[in-house]
């Protein structure tokens, strides 16, 4: 194998960059801070068979505890910059979505407050479509920058098949920048908006815990995940050093050394109950990485 570009380094804990807190080694790691890096490291890793990936702030993931055999890429400098503009803002794919929404608002740009609460970046709250009270990526994106190793395409919104939790972006498409469109709000107006909404985040939800958000989709019918998980008994439940949130039984934290296996475990005895108890099938929100497999049920 030829030697990787500069930057790139080797046997790097996943854990460390996981809001769960679990996940092994990736065999590399690297943080380009500009296309031309990025690039180089793409055409490194095509032609040195090692397949890519690319996280955010790892806030919908769970590694595998062997890790990942791969290149793992976050976009770092000017692949994470936030750009105002007169009419929305143009966000680097690493852009964490919290300063957006803070710099947006503070412009007086109004539409984006939904995002306050995820904890993520631009490019995982695409390739997710992320949401909450009742907005998603969708309803403010323009168009976005792909990169691969087979080069650089644009995107527009309606290209991306954006629906609840999903795009149609496929594994090694990395999403280098995104165009928003907002609309003018009064800055003070929507500051207190982002308030309200953390505030009914911090009623409702565990947010001191180590987590990575919602384990499950709400399944479409009149309860949602939490619901059913709450009234099969789970919450408290926990296997190793995870469990299911007392707060909310759609979460998982990570409140002793927890391993991915842990999580894996609670996961396939939730979906086990769900099914059992109310003839659902629960599918999960939370993205694996490397070789890891929820059971079916
Ligand atoms: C406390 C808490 C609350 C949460 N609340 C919500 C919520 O209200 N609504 C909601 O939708 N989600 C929520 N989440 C989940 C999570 O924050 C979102 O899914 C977020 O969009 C993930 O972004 P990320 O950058 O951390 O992506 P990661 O978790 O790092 O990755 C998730 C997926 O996105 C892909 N990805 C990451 N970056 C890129 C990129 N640049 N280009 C292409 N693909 C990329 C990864 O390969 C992976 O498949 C919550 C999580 C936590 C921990």
């Amino acid at each position: 194998m030829s030697t990787p570009p500069p930057g790139v380094d080797r046997d790097v804990p996943l854990s460390r960059f996981t809001t769960i807190g679990t996940g092994g080694p990736a065999r590399f790691l690297a943080e380009p801070a500009d296309e031309d890096a990025l690039i180089a490291m793409l055409r490194w890793a095509a032609e040195a068979g090692q397949p890519i990936t690319v996280i955010g702030l790892g806030s919908n993931l769970l590694p595998a505890d062997a890790g990942y055999d791969g290149l793992v890429l976050r976009l770092d400098g000017a692949l994470a910059s936030i750009d105002v503009t007169a009419t929305g803002a143009t966000l680097g794919g690493g852009a964490s979505l919290a300063a957006a929404v803070r710099r947006v608002g503070d412009a007086g740009l109004s539409g984006f407050e939904f995002a306050c609460a995820i904890p993520g970046t631009m490019g995982g709250a695409v390739r997710m479509n992320a949401g909450a009270y009742g907005a998603e990526i969708a309803d403010v994106l323009v168009s976005v920058r792909i990169c691969s190793s087979a080069g650089m395409r644009m995107a527009t919104r309606d290209e991306l098949g954006l629906s609840y939790r999903h795009s149609n972006l496929q594994a090694g498409e990395i999403v280098t920048a995104a165009e928003l469109a907002l609309t003018a709000g009064d800055p003070t107006a929507i500051r207190e908006r982002v308030r309200e909404y953390q505030g009914r985040r911090t009623a409702a939800q565990p947010r001191k815990a180590r987590t990575f958000g919602s384990v499950f989709k709400n399944p479409g019918g009149e309860l949602t995940s939490g619901q059913i998980l709450e009234a099969c008994g789970l919450k408290g439940y926990a296997v190793g050093g995870a469990r299911i949130s007392e707060k909310h039984a759609n979460f998982i934290e990570n409140f002793d050394g927890a391993t991915s296996a842990d999580v894996v475990a609670l996961m396939a005895e939730a979906r086990r109950r769900a099914k059992a108890q109310f003839g659902v099938e629960l599918q999960h929100e939370v993205q694996t990485l490397g070789d890891i497999e929820i059971p079916p049920v």
